[in-house]
């Protein structure tokens, strides 16, 4: 028997190691979309685009085609890296952090969250649909898993959001964003910068709102995303034992 179990734990290790999956987390200097390697920049003039073009080693007609032909000055573009631009940030000690990853695991949409300031439930009687995490202006937002772009939009009093359609009919939304990046019909990686920390909408303060669905239910993001020592407290279910 004792065989037995000592071969199930063999085996059942075995799988969580093959369905682990390395991911790269996106930062300031080098990003990914739509699969290459580069950087959100913002462009503006046609003179700051042939700087950069330069600089990173690339052709106009590469800009053109990752950004669908439409480079918007006063706006940020994605600016695709040469493979020597690459090798010569890596080799400086830029490169992205690797994390493992089952495939079907959340991770935290900004990768220093410390603090919650608002929790998942009812405040004040009315029902707040995901957790709220502060963090400076400007911090990366990342997709939390594998998925496509469905909303970019200014949506009322939560600002500038974005929301990710994921596999078996789950939903991320990120809200209050001072920048979006990715558009409406994007794939994204699990890992890969989508926008901007911000206060955009109805906020007193820099933060991102960040909401789990399944089809239109909120669930309470805490239950999916990766535990954390520091949410104990704001954490009801893994605080039960
Ligand atoms: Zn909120």
């Amino acid at each position: 028997m004792r065989k037995l179990i000592f071969v199930f734990i063999f085996v059942f290790n075995s799988i969580m190691v093959f369905s682990a999956e390395s991911i790269n987390l996106d930062n300031q200097d080098l990003q990914e979309y739509k699969g290459k390697k580069g950087l959100w920049t913002m462009v503006q003039s046609s003179a700051d685009l042939n700087n950069l073009v330069k600089k990173y080693n690339i052709t106009l007609k590469e800009v053109k085609e990752i950004n669908d032909n439409n480079i918007s000055f006063g706006d940020y573009n994605f600016l695709p890296y040469s493979d020597d631009y690459i090798k010569e940030l890596e080799s400086s000690g830029k490169k992205r952090e690797n994390m493992a990853s089952s495939e079907n695991e959340f991770i935290w949409p900004i990768g220093n969250a410390s603090t919650i300031s608002s929790t998942f439930g009812y405040r004040n009687r009315k029902m707040h649909t995901g957790v709220d995490l502060p963090a400076q202006r400007g911090t990366a937002i990342i997709a939390v898993m594998d998925g496509r772009v469905i909303s970019n939009h200014y949506e009322g009093g939560h600002g500038k959001t974005i929301y990710l359609e994921h596999r078996n009919n789950f939903y991320s939304r990120y809200s209050h964003n001072s920048v979006n990046l990715v558009k409406k019909g994007d794939f994204v990686k699990k890992g890969q910068i989508i926008g901007y920390v911000g206060s955009s909408g109805n906020s007193t303060g820099n933060h991102l709102h960040f909401e789990i669905r399944y089809k239109d239910v909120p669930l309470n993001p805490l239950d999916f995303l990766p535990f954390k020592e520091e949410f104990k407290e704001s954490h009801l279910f893994k605080n039960w034992k």
